[in-house]
């Protein structure tokens, strides 16, 4: 059963989904997220999209073996053009993927997201450029998580419509998550720390082009910024 099997990492974004939400999973992977929602009874209608023809006949295969193929429509579709009109979705959940990646998904389906109210993701890395198109987007970001699993760290973003401005540390480290501090918070950018000062170490004798100096400053800047903020 996939609700036993469930990862912490996708409960955890699944705890953010609303109660009677029409949820539309983007890269969806083995469906294992809507066929949760929906076993658990959160949800009642969901779309997976997914791009690529092997994990959308995962995402079909478990649909069916679950029996909801009544309730999840798998759709082999890039991006948000999973979604139709007529689905009356209100909430997009992306996860598992670069922050970069899900910002692609998330720009290139902007048409797709008039009638959306939630966005949930969980980027893998490069969570920043996510807040960073937030901001540009008209969405502001109204909760945060960060756990861990297996070893890696993971942060959860919930967005919903509005404006927001965040300043350079909140973009990097989040603006909730970089109040609370958590231990796993604290753990993820003492690690973060460790390999910046190991590129740099590697870039130290590199010729001084432009691009080198740019990268040290950013790295130097970044190690500051964090630093402070974990203060030590
Ligand atoms: N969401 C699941 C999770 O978190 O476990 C699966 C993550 S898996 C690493 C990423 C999935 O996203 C892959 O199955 C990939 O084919 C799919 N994907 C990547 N780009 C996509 C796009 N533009 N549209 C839809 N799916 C995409």
């Amino acid at each position: 059963m996939i609700t036993e099997r469930l990862s912490n990492r996708l409960k955890a974004v699944a705890s953010f989904v609303e109660e009677g939400a029409v949820v539309a999973d983007i890269g969806s992977d083995h469906a294992y997220l809507p066929c949760y929602l929906l076993k658990t009874g959160k949800i009642k209608q969901a779309i997976a999209g997914e791009v690529a023809k092997g994990p959308y006949d995962s995402a079909m295969k478990n649909v069916l073996k679950e029996g909801l193929a009544d309730s999840i429509t798998v759709r082999l579709a890039d991006g948000l053009f999973a979604v139709e009109v007529n689905d009356l979705v209100d909430t997009i959940t992306i996860a598992g993927m670069g922050g970069t990646l899900i910002t692609t998904i998330l720009e290139n389906g902007k048409s797709q997201l008039e009638s959306i109210k939630r966005i949930i993701v969980q980027p893998n890395i490069q969570s920043s450029v996510i807040r960073k198109w937030a901001v540009f987007n008209g969405w502001k970001i109204v909760s945060e998580q960060i756990l861990k699993e297996d070893d890696k760290i993971y942060e959860i973003l919930n967005m919903e419509k509005g404006s927001s401005s965040y300043d350079e540390t909140e973009i990097l480290l989040g603006p909730f998550l970089c109040l609370e501090k958590s231990v796993v918070f604290r753990e993820k950018w003492e690690r973060e720390i460790v390999e910046w000062h190991r590129v740099l170490l590697s870039i130290e004798d590199a010729e001084e082009t432009d691009d080198i100096r740019k990268k040290k400053n950013q790295l130097k800047s970044q190690i500051d910024l964090v630093r402070e903020v974990l203060a030590i």
